[in-house]
């Protein structure tokens, strides 16, 4: 058995830069794996980014972590549920170890001869479409919905912060009094602003994603409480213990399920599976990934567990150009999964390097 694993560290401008309550991010600076054993090539991507502002991961950790202890268990090319079972000695990670067991994911289902999405399960063939608004002025955010729902978008989210949540709402409710609304903290509020948190009721969201810490499940179960408004979960579910827990005291009713950070697309489905066992409901978040973490995005959302819209959009939403060459695009609010086997995508290796800042082999590997 022989393998190769090596990696491009690429830079892509946003076309519009992306504003949450953590930061202004004007490029994705994302780590693409690729893997060639037995004539097949598979890639994934990291959804880490260059600094540690969304999680303690970044791309420089990512890096060390799989080359240093994951990487071994890799080389065997094992099926993915069994390879995360092999690295669960590592603590935490979640990021890197996902880079991995989505590149085993592509891998087995090429080998297969399948689609990812069919593949993982049970495909509904197509996912649910919603869109992600970072914070612009009010005007400008009003528009962007405008526009969104005349494309199709099924469900809009737009980004908030304390302080800055009841004018853009009421501004958005004003306009919109019927749409599928939904709000994005990011973690920007603690227990102590519950009464401010309370007056988000009034706008009828879908529901309100982590307003409360990173890691927090105490805290949003009380506010859970005392809202009317759901609470989806994002940043503080990062793995399979996490969504039982949640449920287990009630700390939210929905889960933003975003494969690169729970681990990936193994965990996901276990996610999924707790999820509906629950009576909640889960939807598949994106990390502003490339064309290739995108499709295992769209593979997971594809999938009849996933019942809400999520943030999977067209490529075209992020990148003018993109590094693969059959994007994704919308079709009355839907986004079609791929059908070529494995992730379907078909990698522009030009403009891969194009954007490229850095490039390594990992391992190569004969046994
Ligand atoms: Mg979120």
């Amino acid at each position: 058995m022989e393998g190769k694993l090596s990696y491009q560290l690429v830079k892509m401008p946003l076309v519009t830069p992306f504003e949450t309550s953590f930061g202004r991010q004007l490029d994705r600076c994302a780590l693409i794996f690729k893997l060639e054993a037995d004539g097949i090539t598979a890639y994934s991507e990291s959804v880490t980014d260059t600094d540690p502002f969304y999680s303690y991961e970044n791309n420089s950790t990512a890096l060390e972590i799989i080359d240093r202890y994951l990487v071994p268990h890799l080389m065997k090319l094992p099926v993915p549920g069994e390879f995360m079972e092999q690295v669960a000695y590592v603590k935490g990670h979640n990021m890197a170890k996902a880079a991995l067991e989505m590149l085993l994911w592509d891998y087995h289902a090429r080998i297969k001869g399948m689609p990812l999405d069919r593949y993982l399960g049970k495909s509904k063939g197509k996912a649910e479409v919603g869109i992600s608004l970072g914070m612009e002025p009010i005007e400008t955010t009003i528009s962007r919905i405008s526009n969104a729902l005349d494309t199709g978008y099924q469900r809009i989210k737009v980004k908030i912060k304390k302080g800055k949540e009841l004018g853009i709402l009421g501004a958005i409710r004003d306009r919109f009094p019927d749409i599928n609304l939904t709000a994005d903290a990011n973690c920007d509020y603690s227990i102590k602003d519950i009464d401010l948190l309370k007056k988000i009721d009034r706008f009828n969201l879908q529901y309100l994603e982590q307003p409360l810490g990173h890691d927090d499940l105490i805290y949003h179960a009380k506010l859970a409480k005392s809202m009317s408004t759901p609470i989806c979960l994002d940043e503080s579910i990062t793995d399979l213990e996490k969504a039982q827990k949640a449920f287990e005291i009630g700390s939210g009713e929905i889960i933003n399920i975003k494969p690169g950070r729970v681990g990936g697309l193994t965990n996901s489905l276990s996610i999924s599976e707790v999820v509906r066992e629950n009576g909640g409901h889960c939807w598949v978040g994106g990390m502003l990934e490339t064309g290739i973490g995108r499709a295992f995005n769209v593979a997971m959302a594809s999938q009849v567990n996933v019942d809400y819209a999520g943030d999977t959009s067209p490529n075209s939403k992020y990148f003018k150009k993109d590094v693969v060459l059959n994007p994704f695009t919308m079709k009355d609010g839907y986004i079609e999964a791929n059908s070529g086997v494995g992730i379907g995508v078909e990698v522009d290796t030009n403009a891969l390097s194009g954007y490229k800042t850095a490039e390594g082999v990992i391992k190569v590997w004969k046994m």
